[in-house]
């Protein structure tokens, strides 16, 4: 038997293939923005000129950036998601094999074991690629498992009337920030366009801000690119978490 990290290691390596075709494939790069909702488990990219795509996914789990734990998703009561029994096919896996990481509902863990459990996931119950979406705290951890027809789906207009249920807000509408916004010290807050509390949005418009120091960035990079978004890492929060952080980081 081979031990776990020389098993995650060479299923790590497929990930690679796998997800490089996978974003080649659909031009995940082209897209600059996602939501998704958990009640139609479906993940959308779009962009402002209105190109977009869906896709039906499981999420394995989460990692919180707070407790710095890992759970999986078929030990977390408080999710909605109806393919979380799926996920139980990769702990009975990690039973044959006697590997604890893949048992144990919720432990101590770091920012790369998710991408290991992802890895695995490709296999059972299997994906066409992975993506991590970040929200307050919490990074979601996705298997995508097919693309929709946008054309002909109900689920996807289901989807579409999807609102965000924040922990401090109940139901809104969603919203993107930087991962530095917060409400313990000013940062600026350089918005997509111009907002007000209330508005409303195109279809294909949301509300997204970031600090100063993004800002640099992305001037230095003439636009949003791979790097600049990869030091922005953009997290989902509600229409009024935004508004409480625009106020704070523009007037205090
Ligand atoms: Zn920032
Ligand atoms: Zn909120």
């Amino acid at each position: 038997m081979i031990n776990y990290e020389k098993f995650a290691n060479s299923e790590i390596q497929n990930l690679i293939s796998i997800q490089n075709k996978f974003k080649e494939i659909f031009k995940i790069d082209s897209y600059e923005n996602w939501f998704f909702d958990g009640e139609t488990e479906i993940l959308r990219f779009y962009n402002s000129s209105e190109d977009e795509i869906f896709f039906k996914y499981i999420t394995i789990g989460t990692y919180s950036l707070k407790s710095k734990n890992w759970m999986w998703s078929w030990f977390n009561d408080s999710s909605i998601e109806k393919s979380k029994e799926q996920t139980l096919k990769i702990r009975h896996f990690g039973i044959e094999n006697k590997y604890s990481k893949l048992t144990q509902g919720t432990f101590p863990s770091d920012e790369y074991d998710g991408w290991d459990f992802l890895a695995i996931g490709l296999k059972t119950p299997g994906g066409i690629g992975v993506y991590k979406a970040n929200s307050e705290n919490l990074e979601k951890y996705m298997l995508l498992i097919n693309v929709l027809d946008s054309k002909n789906s109900n689920e996807i207009k289901k989807f579409k009337q999807k609102k965000i249920d924040c922990n401090n807000h109940g139901v809104s509408k969603p919203a993107f920030v930087c991962q530095h916004l917060d409400l313990k010290k000013t940062k600026g807050f350089v918005e997509a366009f111009e907002t007000f509390e209330g508005m409303d949005l195109e279809d294909d418009d949301d509300f997204q801000a970031w600090c100063n120091e993004c800002e640099e960035v992305r001037k230095k990079y003439d636009g949003w690119n791979e790097e600049s978004e990869k030091f922005a890492k953009i997290k989902l929060v509600c229409e009024k978490c935004y508004f409480e952080l625009k106020k704070f980081n523009t007037t205090n």
